[in-house]
């Protein structure tokens, strides 16, 4: 007779990703009876007890929900309409849907934070090419254009110099939710992220703030700690952090995306409310990762420290060169050649420009080990 597992701790989380992917082993550590609602068969978080169902269906996340104490996510697309008649009716949702809805709409978060009084870039609700042009002319002659919804990974963002250069995008409005966000171009000296994490009965608990390098919009390098970073960038970057948490009322993992302005501005780009690309150096690099903290976050445990393991932790992201990629092939020659450094791999098919999978090493020299990270990601991405 098969014995029964004694956990109690159920957690679902809505997205089989590579996030819902690297929740599995906390949640393993710590017997969290761990599940997930992916997409489709064959999810990168197929390893876990996975159900495969549609999230934007309210009957669907209801049963789901049904199974565990705490609804958690791999990504911020579940509708308002599905998480707001759950949480009526009794259902525990961390991050909570009216914290959830600004993550999901870049023009919501917008005003919140201004209401906060929150550093931003300059920015405005577009409805009509006229706007934009004046915003455009008010601002050096370009802005960033957003889609407010849907957009990741630099999709639904683009520079423009006249609103002729968005005329898909205004000509077909109502596929965005009837406005842009429209933001002046920061002329920036680097990109930084600020990791926390909050319970749901306020205990806060935020990460060193890392720099973030992107290739194309998409994230390719974490340094942890950034680089130089002054002792006023400092205390700016966790205030704001702090702040957004307790603004919002958010819970699980935040991950506040800032740019560090040419004129010394500290300014929000975007928020994230789940673990993030920005956070996958604290696996190796910290006491607590990440995962483990959403994890215990999202269930009101206690958080643990988010002190580093080591002086600097680098993070390199494996994207898909080809379709033709296949790691695990190339796992002798990259493990023999480069054996301090540590693979995750996501499991998914490959396709150019995908994230499919990160290295991380951790040291005392920045530079040998972002040199050996790397070295070690050629070798993968060539196999
Ligand atoms: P996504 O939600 O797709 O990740 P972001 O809003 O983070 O999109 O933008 C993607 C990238 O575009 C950023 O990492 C940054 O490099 C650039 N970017 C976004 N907004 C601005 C801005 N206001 N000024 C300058 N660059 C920007």
């Amino acid at each position: 007779m098969s014995q029964q597992n004694p956990a109690t701790l159920k957690v679902g989380a809505i997205g089989g990703g590579q996030l819902a992917r690297m929740m599995t082993v906390p949640a393993i550590n710590l017997a969290i009876d761990f599940k997930v609602l992916a997409e489709a068969e064959g999810s990168s978080a197929a390893l876990a007890a996975t159900q495969v169902g549609d999230y934007n269906q309210l009957d669907v996340v209801r049963e789901f929900a049904g199974t565990v104490d705490v609804i958690t996510f791999d990504h911020e697309h579940v509708p308002m309409a599905v998480l707001e008649p759950l949480e009526a009716a009794g259902v525990n949702v961390q991050p909570p849907s009216n914290a959830l809805a600004f993550a999901q709409n870049k023009l919501h978060m917008r005003q919140k934070l201004g209401a906060l009084g929150l550093p931003m870039p300059d920015w405005a609700q577009i409805e009509d090419a006229h706007t934009l042009d004046a915003f455009i002319n008010a601002h050096g002659g370009v802005a960033i254009l957003k889609t407010p919804i849907g957009g990741y990974d630099g999709k639904g963002v683009r520079v423009v110099k006249s609103s002729e250069d968005a005329a898909d995008w205004l000509n077909n409005l109502a596929a965005y939710g009837g406005s842009l966000l429209a933001e002046e171009k920061v002329d920036f000296v680097r990109e930084l992220a600020q990791l926390s994490a909050r319970r749901p009965s306020g205990e806060f608990a935020a990460w060193p703030l890392v720099q973030t390098i992107q290739e194309n919009g998409v994230c390719s390098v974490v340094l942890a700690p950034a680089p130089n970073a002054s002792e006023s960038v400092l205390e700016q970057t966790a205030q704001i952090a702090k702040s957004v948490a307790e603004g919002l009322g958010v819970t699980g993992v935040l991950a506040v995306e800032l740019f560090e302005a040419r004129d010394g501005r500290i300014l929000i780009n975007e928020l994230a409310m789940r673990p993030h690309n920005s956070g996958h150096f604290t696996i190796e690099g910290s006491v607590t990762s990440q995962f483990e903290q959403h994890l215990r976050a999202v269930l009101d445990l206690p958080l643990g420290s988010t002190e580093m393991r080591a002086t600097h932790a680098v993070m390199v992201n494996l994207l898909g060169v080809d379709d033709k990629n296949n790691f695990v092939q190339a796992y002798p020659a990259a493990l023999v050649a480069h054996p301090t450094v540590k693979i995750h791999t996501y499991g998914k098919g490959a396709r150019a420009g995908r994230k499919m999978g990160h290295i991380t090493v951790v040291g005392d020299s920045a530079e040998a080990i972002l040199a050996e990270a790397k070295g070690a990601a050629a070798v993968l991405l060539r196999g």
